[in-house]
């Protein structure tokens, strides 16, 4: 007998039929034979809500009673898909992340987990249950309700794979699997049968939405092979694993992210320990800093150009600001209207000219690169946003065929 872990995010389980459907699967995958452990997100738009009825009354509210209200739309997924297996006969029992054992750290709204006591889910699953678990939550050490930043519950599930040592964690979704592009607007976009954790890391941090990086990273680090697939749709989806068949594949997909802003210091003084005043001020305040760039030095100064996550530009610079005359008092411009646009694949390590098949592709758009970075199998070229969804289009139609 297999132990399975299914993961059921929003939308397919937003209403009555959705639930209805969901709890069908998780019936023929027991009927099958199998131990299954279940992971829901909160129904459709619920989270969402959530955050708005929270502005609603403040427009700084405590992190610690955001997690309080966030934690309980989890909670009505939980207790109706429950009670939808109880009514198809399949006995069934929801927990909440806390009952199910989830530790986490103290940072609310972005909780880390730090341990997961599983007990209780074995317990249950021992009495032929099926284990309904909320995601996206857990319990920090002074017993108050944390979650793990939106799009956790693929992590809560993942965690629960690698720590019930489950043969199989299925994470079922609205689209089919991971596209080479965005299926919604390219055309030509084709499923992946299998991706390398690697390469769906840097394509979650990239900007494709198919799963949350940080339940990559952890499938990663606990060898959790993951199976991304419809829950609409029966047909096979795509497997995130360690090794994956190239398919011969040089890229495996193109991503646009438009969560970006530039900053640009101009005159910083070239001397060292500028570049760390400049990084460890924004480090402090957890604003990541993705793409750097420095121009050479001319007269004893330089311009320090970079990109930080769009929602964080404001903040940036308004710290950068405040602390400039620490690194020569230059003019601190944010630019906005841009987008970066990646390619990754493993397989572009073992194969030369890909960066050019790509510049070629945007040159031949007449489309302008302001600033470029690499990784083993990755390449990121940063663009003004009203060229990006042709730049992806153009991209994809150069590596794929
Ligand atoms: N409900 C949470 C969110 O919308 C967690 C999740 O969906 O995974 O972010
Ligand atoms: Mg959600």
């Amino acid at each position: 007998m297999a132990l399975i872990v299914q993961k059921f995010g929003g939308t397919s389980v937003k209403d009555r039929t959705r639930i209805f459907n969901v709890a069908r699967i998780v019936m023929d995958t027991r009927n099958a034979g199998n131990d299954v452990v279940v992971v829901v997100s909160a129904q459709g738009d619920t989270t969402d809500d959530l955050i708005a009825k929270a502005g609603e009354i403040s427009i700084n509210p405590s992190q610690r009673e955001m997690d309080m209200l966030l934690a309980t739309g989890e909670q009505i997924s939980i207790s109706l898909l429950a009670m939808a297996l109880q009514e198809l006969g399949v006995p069934a029992i929801s927990l909440t992340g806390w009952q199910a054992g989830f530790v986490t750290d103290r940072a609310y709204t972005k909780a880390r987990i730090k341990r997961l006591d599983t007990e209780r889910v074995e317990s249950e699953l021992a009495r032929n249950r099926v284990v309904v678990v909320a995601g996206f939550q857990g319990l920090n050490r002074s017993e108050d309700v944390t979650t793990l930043g939106r799009g956790g519950s693929d992590t809560s599930a993942v965690a629960l794979a690698a720590a019930l040592h489950a043969d199989r964690c299925q994470i079922f979704t609205d689209v089919e699997g991971v596209f080479t592009a965005d299926p919604r607007k390219i055309r030509k976009a084709r499923k992946l049968k299998e991706i390398t954790f690697d390469e769906m890391l840097e394509l979650a941090t990239s900007g494709a939405q198919v799963l949350n990086n940080r339940s990559v990273e952890l499938a990663k680090k606990y060898n959790v092979e993951l199976e991304v697939i419809s829950s609409i749709n029966p047909v096979p989806g795509t497997v995130v694993k360690e090794e994956a068949d190239m398919e011969g594949m040089l890229i495996k997909g193109v991503a646009k992210d438009t969560n970006v802003a530039v900053i640009s210091i101009l005159g910083v003084p070239d001397v060292p320990g500028m570049s760390f005043k400049v990084f460890s001020l924004l480090g402090q305040r957890n604003i990541n800093v993705d793409i750097i760039l420095q121009s050479s030095g001319q007269d004893g100064h330089k311009d320090l150009i970079f990109t930080v996550p769009r929602d964080d530009g404001d903040n940036a610079v308004s710290i950068l600001n405040t602390n400039s005359a620490r690194f020569g008092g230059g003019k601190i411009i944010l630019r906005k209207n841009i987008a970066k646009v990646s390619i990754v694949g493993a397989g572009m390590q073992s194969h030369a000219g890909v960066a050019a098949t790509m510049f070629e592709a945007l040159a031949a758009q007449n489309i302008n690169i302001h600033m470029i970075s690499t990784s083993e199998i990755k390449i990121s070229v940063i663009i003004d946003e009203k060229q990006a969804d042709r730049a992806v289009e153009a991209i994809h139609d150069a590596f794929i065929h």
